[in-house]
C-alpha cells in the first residue's frame, strides 16, 4: 500500500514512519516536506492515502487542505494536527477529508484503522458520486421537463429542458410559484387535482394535459405526469412532475379534425349534384336533351370528386414513399387536350386555349401524373377566375426542358401568399373571401408530382391580374429526332 506522508517536522515524520512499520502491514511510505512537493509527487505517482500535516513551510492551516483538495478532490486524506489545532482537523473532515489524527496520540492500531477507514470511506464516496452523476445525467439529458415544487407550490428544481420549454433559465424559475407559469384555466384544473391529493388518498402518479404560459406570453400544451410527495408523518411536501411538450401533437390533431371536416364537405357537394342530377334525369317528363345535360353535369361532378380522391391518394403514396412513376415517351399536346376535354363542361363562362407549337419535343413522363398536374392547375384556373375569361395552356422548350404554363385572368395571388402556396392544406385568405371551395391540396400534389419528374413548379401572379403556373418536364431528345 502506497502512502504519501507530507510532514515537515523530521521528528514527527520519523515517529509516524515508525508507527507505520509497527502497524505491521506492507506500507510503502514516501515522505515530502512541502505541500508543493506533495502535489508534484501525486502528479506522477498514485498513492492509496495521503497523511497530511496542515502546518507546512509553504502552507498553513485549513488552506493546506483546501488547496490540496482543489487539485486532488478524490484522493483519500487523513489530516495530522497538533493537539492545539484539533478543531482544524474536524473542519477539514467537514470539507471532505476522510479523517484526522492528533499527533502524539496515535498508536499503530489507530493509524492502521484510520488508513483503512479513509480508503473504504473514499470508495463509498466514489460510489455515491458515480450514482449521483448517473442521476444528474438522466435529469439533464431527459427529453422531458422535470419540475419539483414544495408544499407552497414554489419551484425548488427544474431541469434545463423544462426551463427551455418555457423560454426561461432554470434560475429565473426557481422559487417562483407554479401558478406563474400556468394559464388561468390550467390553474383551476391543477388546483382541484392538487387539493384532492393533499389528503393523501392515493399516492400513485397521475397524468393530465394542460396549457402552460411561456415567458414570451405564448402558450404551450404539455402532458404532465405528477407524483405527490409526503413526509413520514403523511404531510404533503410538494410534487415531482415530468412534462412532455405536446403542442405539435395537438396541432396535428387539430389539422386532422379540420381536414376530415373539409374533405367530407368537399365530397358531399359534388355528390349532392350527382344525386340531384341523376334523380331528375330519370324522372318522368324529362326530354332526352335535358337528360343528357343532367348526366353531363353528373359526370363533371363525379370527375371533380374522383380528382379530389386521387389527390388524396397521391399525397398518401408520397407520405409513405410509395409514389411509383411509370414513365413513357409522351406527346404533351394529347395530355393537355384530354384535360381540357374533361374540364370544359365545368364552366360556361371560360374559354380554353391550347398553345402547343407543332415541333415541340416528346417528353419522358408518367402521362397520368402529368395529366393530374395539368388537371389541378386548370381546375384552379377556372375556380379562381370566378368572372370567367380565357384559360390558356401553353408550352415551350427551354434549356432542354419543356415548360408548361397554365394562365388565367382571375383574382391573382399576392407575393406574400405565393410563398405559402405549395404547403398541404394551405388555403389563402383571399380565396376564403371569395368563398371558393377547396381543401388546399391540389398545388401540393402538383409539386410532389413535378418533383417526382425532377422538374420545378412556380407561379407568376399579381392580385387582380390573373396567375400563370409554370412547371418543367424533362425532354426526350431521341423522340424528337425520330419524330
Ligand atoms: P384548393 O384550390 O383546394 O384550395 P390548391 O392547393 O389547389 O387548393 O391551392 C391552394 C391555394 O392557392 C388556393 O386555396 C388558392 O388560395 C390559391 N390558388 C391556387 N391556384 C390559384 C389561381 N389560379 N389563382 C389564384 N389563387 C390560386
Amino acid at each position: 500500500m502506497q502512502i504519501l506522508l507530507i510532514e515537515d517536522n523530521p521528528g514527527d515524520a520519523r515517529l509516524t514512519q515508525e508507527i507505520l512499520r509497527e502497524a505491521g502491514r506492507d506500507y510503502k511510505v514516501k515522505t515530502v516536506e512541502r505541500i508543493g512537493d506533495g502535489l508534484d509527487y501525486l502528479a506522477s505517482q498514485a498513492v492509496d492515502v495521503v497523511l497530511l500535516d496542515i502546518n507546512l513551510p509553504d502552507s498553513h492551516g485549513l488552506e493546506t487542505f483546501t488547496s490540496f483538495k482543489a487539485r486532488y478532490p478524490y484522493q483519500p486524506v487523513v489530516i495530522m494536527t497538533g493537539s492545539h489545532d484539533e478543531a482544524l482537523g474536524m473542519k477539514a473532515v467537514q470539507l471532505g477529508a476522510q479523517d484526522y489524527l492528533v499527533k502524539g496520540q496515535v498508536d499503530s492500531g489507530l493509524l492502521r484503522r484510520a488508513i483503512t477507514y479513509a480508503i473504504e470511506r473514499n470508495k463509498a464516496d466514489q460510489a455515491l458520486r458515480e450514482s449521483e452523476e448517473k442521476y444528474r445525467m438522466i435529469v439533464t439529458t431527459a427529453n422531458e421537463g422535470i419540475w419539483l415544487v414544495d408544499a407552497g407550490r414554489r419551484t425548488t428544481f427544474v431541469n434545463d429542458k423544462m426551463a427551455a420549454m418555457l423560454g426561461y433559465t432554470a434560475e429565473e424559475m426557481m422559487r417562483n410559484s407554479w401558478r406563474d407559469f400556468v394559464t388561468k384555466e390550467g390553474q383551476t384544473a391543477s388546483d382541484t387535482i392538487i387539493d384532492k391529493r393533499k389528503k393523501r388518498t392515493d399516492t400513485g402518479s397521475r397524468s393530465y394535459d394542460m396549457e402552460l404560459l411561456r415567458k414570451d406570453g405564448t402558450r404551450l400544451w404539455v402532458t404532465i405526469n405528477s407524483t405527490q410527495l409526503y413526509d413520514s408523518a403523511g404531510n404533503y411536501t410538494g410534487s415531482v412532475s415530468m412534462l412532455t411538450d405536446i403542442t405539435e401533437r395537438r396541432k396535428a390533431e387539430q389539422i386532422q379534425e379540420e381536414f376530415i371536416g373539409m374533405v367530407s364537405h368537399e365530397l358531399r357537394t359534388p355528390l349532392t349534384v350527382i344525386i340531384g342530377a341523376l334523380d331528375v334525369a330519370t324522372s318522368h317528363g324529362v326530354t332526352q336533351e335535358q337528360s343528357r345535360e343532367l348526366i353531363n353535369d353528373a359526370v363533371t361532378s363525379a370527375e371533380l370528386m374522383a380528382n379530389l380522391v386521387n389527390n388524396l391518394l397521391e399525397l398518401s403514396r408520397h407520405q409513405s414513399n410509395r409514389l411509383n412513376i411509370q414513365v413513357k415517351v409522351t406527346q404533351i399536346k394529347a395530355v393537355i387536350e384530354a384535360v381540357v376535354d374533361k374540364l370544359q363542361h365545368y364552366s360556361a363562362i371560360h374559354s380554353f386555349t391550347v398553345d402547343v407549337p407543332p415541333d415541340i419535343p416528346a417528353v419522358v413522363v408518367d402521362p397520368l401524373r402529368v395529366e393530374r398536374i395539368i388537371y389541378n392547375l386548370v381546375e384552379n384556373a377556372i375556380k379562381y377566375s370566378p368572372k370567367g375569361g380565357d384559360v390558356r395552356i401553353a408550352c415551350h422548350e427551354q434549356d432542354s426542358t419543356l415548360v408548361v404554363g397554365v394562365s388565367d385572368q382571375g383574382i391573382g395571388i399576392s407575393p406574400e401568399d405565393q410563398a405559402m402556396l405549395f404547403q398541404s392544406f394551405e388555403r389563402l385568405n383571399i380565396q376564403k373571401k371569395h368563398e371558393i371551395a377547396g381543401i388546399g391540396l391540389g398545388l401540393r400534389v402538383c409539386q410532389i408530382l413535378v418533383e417526382a419528374h425532377h422538374g420545378r413548379i412556380w407561379v407568376e401572379s399579381a392580385p387582380g391580374k390573373g396567375s400563370t403556373f409554370y412547371f418543367t418536364l424533362p425532354v426526350n431528345r431521341a423522340a424528337k429526332i425520330s419524330g
